[in-house]
């Protein structure tokens, strides 16, 4: 027996989630069925920090107040590699909520809208004329491929995975600090750049902790991955000893695919729709599942062209400068220069924020006044 579905979603992570509320907002007879190889609650290694913009995505979704029991963070302190430092008072608070809350409320918000959410691992896909087959038993017309960095829909859809080069691989712990403590707070480092360590404090006395790096920096130590991500993120917050101990790989939109083939569309982490400056990537999760359901629903019999044309339209731009920036930023200096400016110039810091967690974009004079102070930092230093 075959069950015929109009939308699968493969992964239950805030991508998926988001695809499956879409969907049933816009068309609520519609038949979603949502597929997780995990029970949920469960964890996700992750920082657990939700930006401003990824709220916004909830609303979108229908969801106001779904994180509002959590501590809004109004300020966030970063240091850049050479030692510049910026802390101010972000125009919009962010959110840490630990993902294990957090997915579950947006897996039970779905449920709750009418998506049948079933335990199971897709392990085959085979495409036919008006539908898509998963592991022979189920037919969907539109698949979200939303499975996260190692997406196996990704795969099986015939889609090259993340080149090493565009990856990272970071750890994150829990460690305890004052309850009073409300600084989100950035390392980023010299040696092994790019890398960072953070502390995001949830607001209940404890934070999330963790040190990050790309992969190809960490294949050059020439030590095990767990030996050096563990012993960093000990060496740079040594007062905050961390428990639960988690890594993950980050697939980041430079090296990202066509967002899809045939019907199946890719969001999220699967998708590689990761910041290449920040790591943040709930926010292009949220976005890109929302906009793969709309492209289901809108345009259910060729999903991926409405899809691509959606996801251009939202972050086109965006994720061409955050490419740029990416190349720009493999020089410790150029961060230098844009914290240096971030710190004495309030709309520059705004605008980072933007860039950094969000869809903004650089504006011309701006990207040359950070160019011209990297400049003058690299004279003085010559
Ligand atoms: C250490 C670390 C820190 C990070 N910090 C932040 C941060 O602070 N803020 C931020 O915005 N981003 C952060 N990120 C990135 C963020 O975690 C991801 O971008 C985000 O989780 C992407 O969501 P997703 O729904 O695409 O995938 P996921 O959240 O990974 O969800 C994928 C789901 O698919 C399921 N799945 C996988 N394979 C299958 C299968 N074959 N069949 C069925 N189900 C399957 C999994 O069980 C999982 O539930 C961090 C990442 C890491 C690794």
């Amino acid at each position: 027996m075959i069950e015929t579905w109009d939308v699968v979603v493969v992964g239950g992570g805030p991508a998926g989630s988001a695809a499956a509320l879409r969907v049933k907002q816009l068309r609520p007879e519609a038949r979603v069925l949502l597929v997780d190889k995990a029970d949920f609650p469960r964890d996700k290694a992750c920082g657990d920090g939700i930006a401003a913009h990824g709220r916004e995505e909830l609303d979108l979704l229908g969801l106001p107040g779904v994180i509002d029991d959590y501590r809004p963070a109004r300020r966030l302190s970063v240091v850049s590699p050479g030692g510049a430092r910026v802390l101010a008072t972000v125009a919009r608070p962010n959110h840490v909520v630990p993902r294990k809350v957090f997915d579950a409320r947006l897996v039970e918000a779905a449920r709750a809208r009418g998506v049948e959410v079933r335990r199971g691992r897709v392990r085959e896909l085979t495409a036919q004329a008006d539908h898509v087959l998963l592991d022979g038993r189920v037919a969907a017309r539109t698949v979200v491929g939303a499975d996260g960095a190692n997406s196996v829909v990704r795969r099986l859809a015939g889609l090259p995975p993340t080149p090493d080069r565009h990856t990272a691989i970071a750890v994150r712990g829990y460690a305890d600090v004052p309850a009073d403590d409300d600084v989100q707070f950035i390392a980023m480092q010299k040696d092994g750049w790019p890398a960072y360590a953070w502390s995001f404090p949830i607001g209940d006395g404890t934070a999330n902790v963790g040190f990050g790096m790309t992969l190809p920096r960490l294949h050059a130590t020439g030590r095990p991955g767990r030996e050096v991500l563990h012993g960093r993120l000990a060496e740079l917050l040594p007062d905050l000893p961390a428990r639960d101990l988690r890594a993950h790989h980050l697939p980041m939109s430079p090296g990202r695919p066509v967002p899809g083939a045939g019907r199946v569309l890719l969001a999220g982490d699967a998708a590689s729709l990761i910041n290449p400056l920040t790591g943040e990537g709930i926010y292009y999760a949220l976005l890109s599942g929302r906009l793969a359901g709309e492209a289901a629903v809108e345009a259910a019999g060729a999903p991926l062209a409405a899809y691509r044309r959606k996801l251009r339209r939202a972050l086109g731009r965006h994720l061409r400068t955050t490419d740029m920036l990416s190349r720009a930023a493999q020089s410790p200096g150029f961060i230098d220069a844009a914290i240096g400016t971030a710190a004495r110039r309030r709309e520059v810091f705004d605008l980072m924020v933007d860039v950094g967690l969000g869809a903004g974009t650089v504006p011309a004079p701006l990207a040359a006044a950070i160019a011209r102070r990297w400049l003058w930092n690299a004279l003085r230093r010559a």
